[in-house]
Order: C-alpha cells, then structure tokens, then sequence
C-alpha cells in the first residue's frame, strides 16, 4: 500500500493507531468479505453482524460517540484514520443509519429512558434501522412531507408511504419523519418518531436497482399505531433533528479511504497490457485524468481533517457536509468512470460473473475488471442521496457565498 501525504503529518503515535486499526481490519474481516467489495457486491447482513460484533467487543462500534455513551473518545484525526483504513482495507460497511445518524439525534436529544434503551442497542449492532425520509414528490423538497400520524390518546397512528428507503426489507426499526400538524410552515408540524417495522399495518416492497442489486425499497403505512412514548424530543422539533442528522449522513458519504483503494486499482490496471494492447500507463489522456483525480482526492482527505479540525473547535459555518457530501460523490463517480475505461470491453461482465466468464480466455483480465459495472452502475446515485449535489451546492451558496 503506497503512503499518502497525510501520513506524512502523522507523529509517531498516530501512525501506530493507524498501524493498529490495519492490523485490526485484516485480522477480522475475511479475505472474501473484502474481495468481494471489489467484486461491487453490498456487503450481506451476516458479514456486517459478524464485523460489528468485533467492533464492539474491541471498544470501537461508534467512533465519534462521546465516551460517556460508549465511544472511543478519538481525536478527529484517529476518527478519520480509522474511516480512512477501513475504506483502504475493505472492511464491510456498517450502515451509518444506527451510529451515525440515529443515534447521535438520540444521544442529544432523546429522553433518558430512550437513550438508556436504544443507545446500547445500537453499540451491539442489536437493532438495525432505516431512514423513512423521502417520499414521492417529497426528496428534495423534503418539507413538503405527507406521511401522517395522528395522536389519539397515548398512540401515535401512522398512514402514508415512504420510498428509496435503504435496507428497510433488513431492518426492525424505522426513524421516520411525519406530520403531526398542517398549521403554520411546513417544517413546524414535522416530528421525528421511531417505529418499530414488525407493527401490522407496515408494508415493504423492494425496488431494484439499476446494478441489479436489491437495496431499495417502498414503505406503505396504514393505520399503524406507534406507542407516543416513541417520540424523540418534542413533537413539531422534527425538522431541527433532522437537519442535524442529515449533517451527519452527508459527511459520511464523502468515502475518501475507499476512493483511496480505487486510485491503487486504477493504477494496477493501468499497469497491466492484460486488457489493452499497450499499457494505460503509456496514455497520457488517461494518466493525466489519473493524476487530476488523484490531485483531488488529496486535496479532500485535507479537507475533511480541517473540517473536523474546526468541528473540535466549535467554529463550523454549517456548509462543511454538503462540500465533502458534494466533492466526495464527484471523484468517487470519475474513478468510477476511469475504471470502466480501464476495463474497457471487459466492463461488459458483472460482478462475479466476469471473472468467470473471462477465465479460459485471460484470466488477469476477468480478475482486473470484476465488479466494476456494478460499482459504476450503483455509483450514478451517489450524486443523488443524502441529498442531491444540486441541493449541496444550493446551501454552499446560501451559507457561504450569501447569495
Ligand atoms: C440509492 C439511494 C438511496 C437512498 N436511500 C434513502 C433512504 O434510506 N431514506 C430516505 O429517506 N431517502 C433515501 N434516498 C432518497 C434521496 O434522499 C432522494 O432521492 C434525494 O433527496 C432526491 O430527491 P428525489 O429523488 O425526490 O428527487 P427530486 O427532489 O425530485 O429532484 C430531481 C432533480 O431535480 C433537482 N432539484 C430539485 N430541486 C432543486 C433545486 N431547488 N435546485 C436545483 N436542483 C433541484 C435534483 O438535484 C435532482 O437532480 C435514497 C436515494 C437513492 C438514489
């Protein structure tokens, strides 16, 4: 593995930590679990359990968690080390609806009896959620929600339809935005409530994806009745924790550590004459688009660690997710498109398939290429959720640029 330039700011505890976290990673995430994140595979729920299992028995389920609810108590520069190597090493993605965006709104803003239920569940890996968010006609514009729960004594009862909702067909739990109020502005009659999925009246039905994997999902209620005690803060607040969390999800997205893996593919591709009569490395249009991309990819790894620089200090100015959010998603779509011309006809295969396909006539070739339509395909959303990048740089211009 080539040293970046931010190992090069390291002092020497920090590169032990780092050295910790890589050791860590490839003792406890199976050669194949790893292999087939290159194959552009999702990773199944048994490899996640397995990886958070380890995780928390390590002490490490929630990196940015403050230690009184159970995390590790890092700098912002071990959070993003430790972000960094799992994207390098391909450990399996925890999904980040449980520690990343449910449960820092639990921890600062949910009851005691709440967060004393939920917070140690979420450490365990014990429950897995989903974000009932959009809707149709409600993803952008996501104030103009229609999904009502209507109060009637202590129950919440809930009649509506969400959709583009992740792993839902996986997950026993829900946190879901939903009208509790028509008065006022759109955002003042938003609450932010917890369901869980196995209540009658709860319906998911699967949307497939354009990579032929099956992530996504409808979600119908009809009169669903959800406990009132399963309200997080006050109901009409919905939307201020929303937004909070919603900064959360975006910062996640910007997966500078896996990029990072993709650029040493790209340029074990570009050195093979496996897929092309000469190799890559001799097309200066490519190395020069290898180069840039890699340019970029440096300049937001330092990005994201003075973001975090300014987090630590309390001077952020709200804009920070939505430009890793936006900047993130932008290389990890170019290598995305590098690698399939790095393939070149051999992209045609997927997934596990292509290996097989390829290994009578060129074997290297069918192992250089595996996964990487899927990955390319599935990767056309990466502009798209979390927020669209037209939303992004919509509220970059907004915060920063006043205009
Ligand atoms: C793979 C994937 C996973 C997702 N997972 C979840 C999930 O788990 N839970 C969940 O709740 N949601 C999820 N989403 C939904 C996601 O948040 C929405 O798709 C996103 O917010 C965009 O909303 P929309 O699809 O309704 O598009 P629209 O809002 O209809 O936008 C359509 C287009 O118009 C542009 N546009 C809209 N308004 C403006 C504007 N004001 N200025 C400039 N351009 C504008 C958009 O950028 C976009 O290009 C997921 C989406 C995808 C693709």
């Amino acid at each position: 593995m080539s040293q970046d330039l931010i190992d090069t700011l390291l002092d020497p505890q920090e590169r032990a930590f780092r050295q910790e976290v890589r050791a860590f990673i490839q003792d406890n995430v199976p050669d194949e679990t790893r292999r087939s994140a290159d194959l552009g595979r999702h990773a199944t729920k048994p490899e996640v359990r397995a990886w958070q299992t380890a995780l928390y028995n390590r002490g490490w389920a929630a990196p940015s968690w403050p230690t009184e609810f159970g995390g590790p108590g890092w700098s912002p520069i071990q959070q993003m080390l430790y972000s960094m190597e799992c994207g390098l090493n391909a450990a399996p993605r925890v999904p980040s609806f449980g520690t990343k965006m449910v449960g820092p709104v639990l921890y600062t803003f949910a009851s005691p009896d709440q967060k004393a239920f939920y917070l140690p569940r979420i450490l365990k890996g014990e429950d897995w959620w989903c974000q009932g968010f959009s809707e149709p006609g409600a993803g952008s514009d996501l104030a103009s929600l229609k999904t009502r729960a209507e109060l009637r004594g202590d129950t919440y009862v809930v009649n509506g339809q969400k959709i583009w909702t992740t792993k839902a067909q996986h997950a026993n739990r829900m946190f879901c935005l939903v009208r509790t109020s028509s008065e006022g502005r759109p955002q003042a009659g938003i609450s932010f409530l917890l369901i869980d999925m196995d209540t009658p009246g709860i319906e998911v039905r699967p949307i497939i994806s354009i990579d032929g994997s099956h992530t996504l999902n409808e979600v119908f209620f009809t009169d669903v009745r959800v406990p009132a005690d399963n309200l997080v803060g006050d109901p009409g607040k919905g939307w201020t924790y929303a937004k909070f969390l919603l900064g959360n999800e975006r910062s996640d997205i910007t997966g500078a550590g896996r990029s990072r893996r993709q650029i040493e593919r790209l340029k074990t591709m570009a050195a093979s004459n496996a897929i092309h009569d000469r190799p890559l490395t001799e097309n200066p249009t490519f190395m020069a688009a290898l180069a840039d991309v890699e340019a970029d990819l440096t300049a937001l790894e330092f990005t994201e660690l003075r973001f975090l620089a300014l987090h630590a200090r309390g001077e952020e100015r709200g804009t920070e997710a939505s430009i890793l959010k936006y900047r993130g998603t932008e290389i990890q779509q170019e290598l995305a498109r590098l690698l399939r011309e790095a393939a070149g006809a051999y992209a045609m295969a997927k997934g596990e398939e292509s290996e097989a396909a390829f290994a009578v006539s060129n074997p290297e070739a069918g192992h250089l290429a595996a996964g990487i339509v899927q990955e390319y395909l599935y990767g056309r959303a990466a502009s798209i959720y979390g927020g669209s990048n037209e939303i992004q740089k919509n509220i970059i211009a907004k915060l920063q640029l006043g205009s």
